[in-house]
């Protein structure tokens, strides 16, 4: 452990990591010790040479990021078990081997204590995105060991950190795979199939987040007429005609995700004329939809991706939240989302509640809603929880 650089923090700044919250912050830093590069592994001390942590160096706000609390080196068999504990995870919630849902977040980052990695599954193929130089440099033998792990059910892995990268970083991510290769396929959530580009698709190809919400829209769809604003790959949509919608508008400001949508409509419904979609902007949409729908489904993308942007977020989720409300049926139910994580869930529902007074509505929460196992949130690291939703009967 002795030859990595040492990094000594300002008196009273070591708090949150006797907390194991797994985060230094570049202002916390009183003394680097020698040469330090990003990526580095790095050892953290306090101001009393107390022994704090052990982790990734980069150049940003979060300087380290944690991956031990304990003095141990991060050789092969370090690694091995944090991958091995995140898959049995997974094993024991019951998505390794699930002949209806083969599409789950094998990685989620601090909620694994692997801060900065993410792994998708896509049946078969993983997809990782990494947010730290640290794990970046060593995605090579993460995917070996991946393979190690999870045999014969992994043939490819595919690196889509291109984008996910700081931008600081002194390096030229490519994306590409690292094991084997895969076209782009079929996956299977709920029984519903998703025709799933990791290639050219947002995030790692799908918001998996949303799997156990769109089951419970489901159960509130039979005999509705639905507007799933913000559909993306219509995952909404389809789940809102498995339950026996009566009518289902899926619309999107992405032409590319309305393709995506009336793909995976086609596939689950061939030729059913319940649905339709429509390339528009949210904000224009909503301005016109008095008494068309009585189940409104607003998923947005994070309006706030930093703190700086947090007033301007809500007075989005505010507006949005307002205009379906003021227009929705009576008797409708709301299914409304932020995956802000800067948006605390005090916030997001202090906006929705401030929207219902603006539309002067009768408004009751009916289900609080967030992110599914598969993205398990670190107890110490609350910053990991950034799914939130409620779902409102309008009366
Ligand atoms: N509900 C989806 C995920 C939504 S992601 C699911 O279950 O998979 C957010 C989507 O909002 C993206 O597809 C993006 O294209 C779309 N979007 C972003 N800004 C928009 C706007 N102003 N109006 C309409 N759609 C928008």
């Amino acid at each position: 452990m002795s030859n990595y650089t040492k990094i000594v923090l300002k008196s009273g700044k070591d708090q949150s990591l006797k907390r194991f919250h797994p985060w230094v912050f570049s202002g916390a830093i009183k003394k680097i010790y020698g040469q330090v590069n990003e990526g580095d592994t790095v050892t953290v001390f306090s101001n009393k040479d107390e022994f704090l942590g052990i982790g990734h160096y980069q150049i940003g706000s979060i300087a380290v990021r944690v991956f031990s609390f304990e003095e141990i080196t991060p050789d092969t068999d370090f690694w091995k078990n944090k991958l091995k504990s995140a898959f049995k995870l997974r094993q024991s919630l019951g998505y390794t081997n699930n002949s209806s849902t083969n599409v789950y977040r094998l990685v989620y980052a601090e909620g694994d204590g692997l801060p900065g990695l993410i792994i998708d599954m896509y049946n078969d193929t993983a997809v990782m995105q990494m947010h730290s130089i640290g794990m970046y440099i060593m995605r090579h033998e993460i995917a070996a060991y991946l393979k190690e792990i999870m045999g014969d059910a992994l043939t490819a892995v595919y690196d889509k950190s291109a984008k996910t990268l700081p931008f600081k970083a002194d390096i030229e991510p490519v994306n590409q795979y690292l094991l084997g290769q895969a076209e782009p396929g079929i996956v299977l959530e709920y029984g519903n199939q998703f025709k799933i580009d990791w290639v050219e698709g947002q995030k790692t190809g799908f918001f998996i987040d949303q799997r156990e919400n769109r089951r419970l829209l489901q159960e509130y769809s039979n005999g509705r007429e639905v507007l799933n604003m913000f559909c993306y790959t219509g995952g909404f949509s389809f789940f809102a005609m498995r339950g026996n919608a009566k009518l289902v508008h899926s619309v999107d400001s992405s032409g590319k995700a309305i393709d995506l949508t009336r793909e995976n409509v086609e596939l689950n419904f061939p030729g059913d004329s319940r649905h339709e979609a429509i390339v528009a902007d949210a904000f224009e949409y909503l301005k016109d939809i008095k008494d068309k729908y009585d189940l409104i489904v607003l998923d947005p993308p994070a309006f706030a991706k930093h703190r700086s942007a947090l007033s301007h977020a809500l007075q989005g989720y505010k507006k949005i939240n307002a205009r379906a409300f003021e227009q929705i049926r009576p008797g409708g139910i709301v299914f409304t989302f932020s995956c802000s994580q800067a948006v605390s869930r005090d916030k997001f529902r202090e906006a929705v509640f401030s929207a219902a007074a603006i539309a002067k509505r009768n408004v009751r929460v009916l289900h609080q809603l967030s992110q599914p196992a598969d993205h398990p949130v670190n107890i110490y690291h609350p910053e990991g929880e950034y799914l939130k939703g409620l779902v409102l009967y309008v009366e």
